[in-house]
């Protein structure tokens, strides 16, 4: 999708130019407890582009002084975005702030796009050169409260964005390893990438882009997703926890299938469930992996437990595959190669019209849809339709009288038949004239 930064020193505007794009989304886990809702990122359009949009002036800390949380701002936006949107004030002009923070932003080869905020078209030409010595290209004016040079601004972010790659289905899959800190997410990653491969770059300082690892088993290839990134520990901002959810979901929007990784030894928490409903959210096929499993006694008996445990706090992660591991150990790694895959074949099953519709009969019979808006769903037919994730259409008497629970129940009958384990599944309700 693209990931879109906005920058710069406080009270330059930056939360309402960012209210201004972001579009307004009922989140639908939004109200599973435990989930909490930042207003740090959000969906925005233009043009039929879909990006996402952060606003770094959420990301506060305590008790650091103006220029530490700024270049920390700054730095988070060099790394997450694929575009940077660095907001300046018309009526101040330019300050000293404002050149610290474009000093940090030299540092990056990401595309950055000068906004200059709270312009009253009463500016003149001669009133952008000042903005324009810093280097970073020709301003666009804006106004976000009177919403002037929008726009403009949006036709800029969505020219710069990286062209929209319909992900091909034979490709090499990209696997994001996501989860609160200290769950071994390292660990992992150095046990499926081997040690003698592992490049630590402490590259603080420099161009913080992240960076993938390929890799290979059993002849296949795979490629993990912000390898450096996870690895790189002590940096001041790995405790917060804003930032590794940002760091989440920028890895997510990169992946073709996620790793959501928990700590056996510990009971889920928020952290936990708010980044699994990031994944979720983003539609994205998911495999829940519980680490650390070694030190775990009773494992037979605490492997119903935590799938309970996990199925509970996970409630609309259902369709994951659940493995328990030891990254430390080495142990049951391979099954993690093995989900992987069985994704990606599940990614290219076309299944015949006739064998769904059987299908389709059949689940019906079982189980007749209740009575929901003064009527009773009747499907007529339906068929796979071509998507990247399974994506079928129903042909119905009235989509209004789709059942919330119904349609999850089309849903799990469909995984089960088809073998789409581990994989978000689309239905449509067309009604048929
Ligand atoms: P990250 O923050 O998610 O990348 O977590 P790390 O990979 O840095 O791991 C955090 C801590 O847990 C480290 O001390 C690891 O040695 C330890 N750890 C990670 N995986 C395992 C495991 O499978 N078993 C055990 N016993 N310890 C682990």
């Amino acid at each position: 999708k693209g990931i879109v930064a906005i920058v710069g020193r406080p009270n330059v505007g930056k939360s309402s130019l960012f209210n201004r794009v972001i579009r307004e989304k009922k989140s639908i886990v939004e109200d599973i407890p435990g989930v909490t809702r930042d207003r740090i990122y959000g969906d925005a359009e233009w043009l039929t582009r879909e990006f996402m949009v952060i606003d770094t002036g959420g990301i506060t800390l305590k008790d650091q002084v103006f220029a530490k949380e700024v270049k920390i701002q700054a730095e988070i936006a060099m790394q997450e975005a694929d575009v940077i949107v660095f907001v300046l004030n018309f009526k101040e002009g330019l300050t000293n702030e404002d050149k610290m923070v474009a000093r940090i932003l030299y540092k990056t080869h990401k595309p950055i796009i000068l906004a200059v905020n709270k312009y009253d078209k009463k500016g003149s030409e001669n009133d952008m050169f000042e903005f324009m010595s810093l280097g970073l290209g020709n301003p666009i004016m804006i106004s976000s409260t009177h919403g002037i040079g929008i726009g403009d601004l949006l036709d800029g972010i969505v020219h710069q964005l990286p062209k929209y790659e319909v992900p091909a289905k034979n490709d090499i899959p990209k696997i994001a390893i996501i989860g609160k800190p200290n769950v071994g997410k390292s660990s992992l990653i150095n046990s499926l990438v081997g040690e003698e491969r592992m490049i630590v770059s402490d590259i603080a300082g420099t161009t913080l882009d992240s960076v993938d690892t390929p890799i290979q088993y059993n002849n296949k290839k795979y490629v993990l997703i912000d390898t450096a990134g996870i690895r790189k520990k002590g940096k001041i901002y790995e405790g917060i926890e804003k930032y590794s959810f940002l760091r989440s979901l920028g890895s997510i929007n990169h992946a073709d299938v996620v790793v959501l990784m928990v700590d056996g030894t510990q009971t889920i928490t928020d952290q936990d469930t708010n980044i699994g409903g990031l994944a979720f959210e983003e539609r994205k096929p998911i495999i829940i992996v519980v680490n650390k499993w070694d030190l775990v006694q009773n494992k037979e008996k605490a492997i119903l437990q935590k799938e309970e445990e996990i199925r509970s706090y996970f409630k609309y992660l259902q369709y994951a595959k659940i493995l328990f591991i030891s990254a430390h150990d080495k142990t049951r790694i391979g099954k993690i190669y093995e989900a992987v895959d069985s994704i990606n074949e599940a990614l290219k099953k076309k299944i015949k019209t006739s064998v769904f519709n059987e299908i389709l009969n059949r689940a019906q019979l079982l189980n007749p849809a209740p009575d929901h808006n003064g009527g009773r769903l009747k499907i007529y037919y339906g068929s796979q339709v071509e998507a990247y994730l399974p994506t079928f259409v129903m042909f119905v008497n009235n989509p209004s009288y789709v059942h919330f629970s119904y349609k999850r129940f089309l849903e799990n009958q469909i995984r089960l038949q088809f073998g789409f384990e581990g994989v978000p599944i689309t239905l449509l309700f067309r009604e048929r004239k």
